[in-house]
């Protein structure tokens, strides 16, 4: 039988443990006074610090969501461990050793039966990283050792960043952890291997350079691996897939060592690899982090905010490091959709001559990575930068599609001061006074066609906004009330979401594992939220959690199919036009049973389209 720990113990930990320092390896934290430590909570999303912690009476509460509790709450909350792997690892920090007792109270001699699937996990990453760095010193590790220093990496630095080795076998780590006690269920889980074919285990990561990816506590949760050999087959990078411990969405690599150099500067640089990450540490710009395999996303600003928009008033920076090419150019003006106060506070560096900074390093030195981090432009500047360049400002038609160019990205600035600079600086380069290119983003702000531009049919815009609103609806309902929205609103699928944020959201919520079996609250929009891959329809999530329905009372079943049969509608619409064209263009003596087969189809989608139509006359504005 399973014994459990003492109750005596327990208390100690509670005693022992510095609750200040547990939170902190997780959420930046500032003296408040009295007492009291505030930080940005981790379990809702805040601009302003609600998160309050009492070191002497080792709890924590949130005043905007309403969690609370002590050390060992906050780990099983926040990283999901059960009550008893929270105390282990809370009595491992402390050095406190354990006594199990079984249910009347007789001492066990080991500990209660297996530690949870988190704690072994864990545990097998810090015996597989240890396995990794062991093998860089081997004499067939020598490819993996001339890699880093051909790119300006000694032994030491290898060290501080755990570069390890993975050997070239089949199944050289999976041996390794099989006898130290892991199961092939455990292995597989954490992503360090999986069965083969014959059920034997293979490793996932053979004949590659190997990075730890540690957690802001410096727990070990996978690893990146490059490949080193040209007849590798994989993938240039191969990371840990998605497991217990691994969420590649929240993932940053780097992130253990840079968190309280960002906490106290405020600020944090975006680099794309493993690499960049080392080069700028050891050139001397400790904030750096990146992501591992996936675009920089909404989920990874809200793991840096705890760290590093730790007040409403702080001047938090984010800055990306782009190598000048156009993705990742593209990038970083998608940044753009995201809202506000993140664009305010996103700023870019372009490294000169398409360098990344581990390049730059090596041919420039230490100095220059500083300083191309020191010279970092908003992300503003940078995309009205980028527009301007693409004309030819000697000519007055240049500079005419230069300021229409840059009007709607101004418009999108939402700090007066800040647009009447640019207005100054902006109106100078492109020969206009400064009213009037004023008026030009008042134009572009206002959502209207520069006047020179032909206008729009407007009855196909009316049709088209009253398209997007219903669209809006239909998502506000989803995410508000999805136990009414449920079993219709899965039954149709993104085809009849024209905005691609829209659409994004409808993915995300059948990511999140759909309306019909969610209940509604902070956790089924968190849910969606974490499920969205674009910042912008992250954004817009929270957005439509909270913006009211277009109705008054509860929305009933009724409503939930009126607003689904509009938007379905143009859809079903245009496939019996593509069908007619269809049967145009097929001669029914020759081809009877074709024809047949698609009027057959046309027919029952008439149907269905005065069906839709019949639904979505109730009306809902
Ligand atoms: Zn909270």
């Amino acid at each position: 039988m399973a014994g459990r720990i003492r109750d005596a113990d327990i208390q100690l930990v509670r005693e022992r443990v510095d609750i200040a320092e547990v939170i902190g390896e997780r959420v930046t934290l500032r003296n408040a006074g009295g007492g009291n430590l505030k930080g940005l909570c981790p379990f809702h999303d805040e601009r302003s610090p609600s998160f309050n912690v009492t070191p002497a009476r080792g709890v924590y509460h949130c005043f905007g969501c309403g969690v609370g509790g002590d050390a060992i709450t906050f780990l099983t909350e926040l990283d999901g461990l059960t009550f008893v792997e929270a105390v282990e690892r809370l009595a491992g920090k402390a050095g406190l050793k354990l006594t199990y007792e079984d249910v009347d109270g007789r001492v066990q001699r080991g500990p209660s039966g297996q530690p949870g699937l988190k704690q072994r996990l864990l545990d097998a990453h810090t015996a597989a990283a240890e396995f990794y760095t062991g093998k860089l010193l081997s004499p067939e590790a020598m490819t993996a050792r001339q890699f880093l220093s051909a790119r300006g990496f000694d032994r030491d630095a290898a060290a501080t960043f755990g570069c390890g080795y993975a050997p070239d076998a089949w199944d050289a780590l999976a041996k390794h952890l099989r006898a130290k006690g892991f199961t092939a269920e455990e292995l597989t889980q954490a992503g360090l291997a999986k069965p083969s074919r014959s059920g034997s285990l293979i490793d996932r990561f053979r004949r590659r350079l190997v990075w730890p990816i540690r957690d802001s506590s410096g727990s070990v949760i996978g690893f990146g691996a490059r490949k080193l050999f040209d007849d590798d087959q994989g993938p240039k990078y191969l990371n840990t897939p998605e497991t217990p411990l691994y969420k590649k969405s929240q993932v940053l690599y780097g992130i253990d060592l840079a968190r309280k150099e960002i906490a106290k500067t405020g600020r944090v640089v975006i680099v794309e690899g493993y690499t960049d990450v080392m080069a700028c540490h050891l050139a001397g710009v400790p904030m750096a982090v990146a992501t591992c395999g996936t675009a920089f996303g909404a989920e990874h600003i809200r793991v840096l905010r705890r760290f590093l928009f730790d007040s409403e008033s702080a001047d938090g920076r984010i800055i990306f490091t782009f190598d000048g090419d156009e993705a990742g150019q593209r990038a970083a003006l998608k940044a753009f959709d995201e809202e506000q106060r993140f664009v305010s506070q996103t700023y870019i560096a372009v490294t000169p001559g398409g360098q990344d900074p581990c390049e730059l390093r090596q041919s420039a030195g230490d100095t220059a990575v500083r300083e191309l981090i020191e010279r970092h432009t908003p992300l503003v500047q940078f995309a009205i930068e980028r527009a301007i360049a693409k004309h030819d400002l000697d000519t007055a038609e240049g500079r005419l599609h230069a300021t229409r160019a840059i009007a709607p990205l101004l418009a999108r600035v939402k700090d007066r001061g800040l647009v009447e600079e640019y207005l100054g600086v902006y109106a100078g380069r492109l020969g206009k006074e400064k009213a009037e290119l004023r008026r030009a983003v008042q134009g572009a702000a206002a959502g209207q066609a520069p006047a020179e531009a032909p206008p729009q049919p407007r009855r196909e815009m009316r049709a088209d906004s009253m398209q997007l609103r219903a669209q809006r609806e239909v998502l506000k309902v989803a995410l508000q009330q999805p136990q009414v929205a449920g079993p219709y609103f899965d039954a149709v699928d993104a085809a009849p979401y024209t905005d691609p944020n829209y659409r994004a959201v409808r993915e995300a919520i059948a990511a999140a594992g759909g309306a019909a079996h969610a209940a509604a609250g902070p956790n089924w929009v968190a849910a969606v939220q974490a499920a969205c891959a674009e910042i912008a329809a992250g954004a817009l999530v929270s957005e439509l959690a909270v913006e009211e329905l277009r109705l008054a009372g509860e929305p009933d079943a009724l409503y939930v199919r009126t607003i689904l049969a509009r938007i379905q509608r143009p859809v079903v619409e245009a496939e019996v036009a593509d069908l007619k064209r269809r049967l145009q263009r097929i001669n029914p003596s020759t081809d009877k049973d074709q024809y047949m087969s698609l009027f057959g189809q046309l027919m029952g989608l008439e149907q269905h389209v005065r069906s839709l139509r019949d639904q979505a006359a109730n009306a809902f504005e």
